[in-house]
């Protein structure tokens, strides 16, 4: 029989003396035993909460919606933002099947590549998705990246600062979106590997590979190789998208290459139904093996897309028309501080013809946009507020000539 004060778990009921360790609370006690028991609860608990929290906050949009979303921001690329969305439309549809603990087929990361020119919107494409998905995003340079060893950073760099990005709430990084620029610069460095390693070419191409696959990655939370002793944070990549974006310059011939020799031997029909000013619609995973990517990157990467150049009605449309649209950015700044800002119309294609001289593209707009107005963003304290500042061609002329602006001209 228990002595009526003999100390005991409070759960089960176990005498001290036949436990190894009981934990005093207030008015209770609990053993090792139950300790472990109520642990496992609470993770199953939670894991469940995150499963539900995770189906409940995604909204199954369907493509034409994500597309449209995308127009919102994103100028012309039509193509690329029908694919993109179709991608994303995919990519939740995975995670509400994970969402479901059904296991019985799996379906595969829509992980994106876009090819197109600087200054096309590739970025933006990125960003804009992570924005309506409502995720963690950020954006890593692969040419800082070198293989584990070597001077540079190290891959798993990249989803530092996605746990950055997320504040450190691992559980949202894990369904961040990562935007990989510059990918055509880690293609490998020609095909003799035995002359020197590439460790900034095919070793970051291994490298990345280990973090778009399924797996968890011990990720230094302060990234560098600085910190030898910072605890790492083990994340799991299964649900992260990554979306990598490159010029890949040159890449053209490549496919022309290709296609010229594929339309060998059939008629001249078909021959002349290829685009020849427009070949990067062609792309195709072949190409970029060509370019230099290995076949395990590019099979992590099962969406191809293009961006196209930018034409001056494109150029002229990213002025005034997406959200956040730059001249709408000046126009809140002056509003800001009771000043009516307007534009002569002559002044924005004045603007967009600059773009096109100095060869800028959509990146070039804002340059220039900031060379005209920093004389009156300079001045606004002193204007007298309440009234209108009309920017006519004359002045907008007049400040660019004064700019150093010119000098980024590129030849
Ligand atoms: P990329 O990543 O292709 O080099 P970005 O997406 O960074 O280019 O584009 C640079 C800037 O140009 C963007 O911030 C955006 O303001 C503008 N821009 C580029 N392309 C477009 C586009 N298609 N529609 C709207 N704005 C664009």
């Amino acid at each position: 029989m228990k002595a009526k004060n003999e100390i005991h778990c409070s759960f089960c009921g176990k005498d001290k003396s036949t436990t190894q360790v009981l934990v005093a609370g207030i008015n209770a006690h609990i053993c090792d035993s139950c300790i472990k028991q109520a642990q496992t609860i609470v993770d199953e608990e939670l894991s469940d909460q995150f499963r539900k929290s995770l189906a409940r906050n995604l909204t199954l949009l369907h493509p034409p919606e994500i597309k449209a979303f995308l127009d919102k921001y994103v100028i012309g690329q039509e193509e690329a933002k029908k694919i993109i969305s179709v991608a994303v439309y995919n990519h939740y549809k995975r995670l509400i099947h994970l969402s479901k603990k059904d296991d019985s087929i799996e379906i595969e990361k829509s992980n994106i590549i876009m090819v197109g020119q600087t200054g096309t919107g590739k970025t933006l494409l990125a960003r804009t998705i992570a924005r309506m998905l409502n995720v963690p995003f950020c954006i890593a340079d692969a040419t800082v990246l070198t293989e584990a060893g070597y001077v540079g950073e190290d891959v798993e760099s990249v989803l530092t600062r996605l746990l950055q990005a997320a504040n450190y709430d691992v559980a949202a990084a894990e369904r961040g979106i990562v935007y990989i620029d510059e990918i055509d610069k880690i293609a490998r460095k020609g095909d003799n590997p035995s002359i020197t390693r590439d460790v900034s070419g095919e070793g970051v191409q291994q490298g990345l590979l280990k973090i778009l696959e399924n797996t968890i990655v011990n990720v230094p939370p302060q990234g560098g190789r600085k910190h030898p002793e910072q605890k790492m944070i083990p994340v799991n990549t299964q649900n992260i998208l990554f979306i990598c974006g490159g010029a890949f310059d040159g890449i053209e011939k490549i496919i022309a290459r290709r296609v010229q020799r594929q339309t060998i031997g059939y008629t001249s029909a078909t021959e002349s139904q290829v685009d020849m000013e427009n070949l990067m619609q062609y792309i195709s995973p072949a190409d970029l093996k060509s370019y230099g990517l290995i076949p395990e990157l590019i099979g992590r990467l099962p969406v191809i897309t293009h961006l196209n150049p930018l034409d001056r009605d494109a150029l002229r449309k990213i002025l005034t028309e997406p959200k956040n649209a730059l001249i709408e950015q000046y126009i809140k700044l002056f509003e800001m501080e009771d000043i009516h800002l307007e534009f002569d119309e002559e002044v924005l294609d004045f603007i967009v013809d600059k773009a096109i001289e100095f060869k800028l593209g959509a990146r070039g707009l804002r340059s220039i946009c900031e060379s005209i107005m920093l004389e009156q963003m300079y001045n606004i304290p002193a204007v007298k507020k309440n009234k209108g500042l009309k920017i006519t061609l004359e002045y907008a002329v007049s400040q660019l000539d004064k700019s150093r602006i010119k000098r980024l001209r590129v030849a």
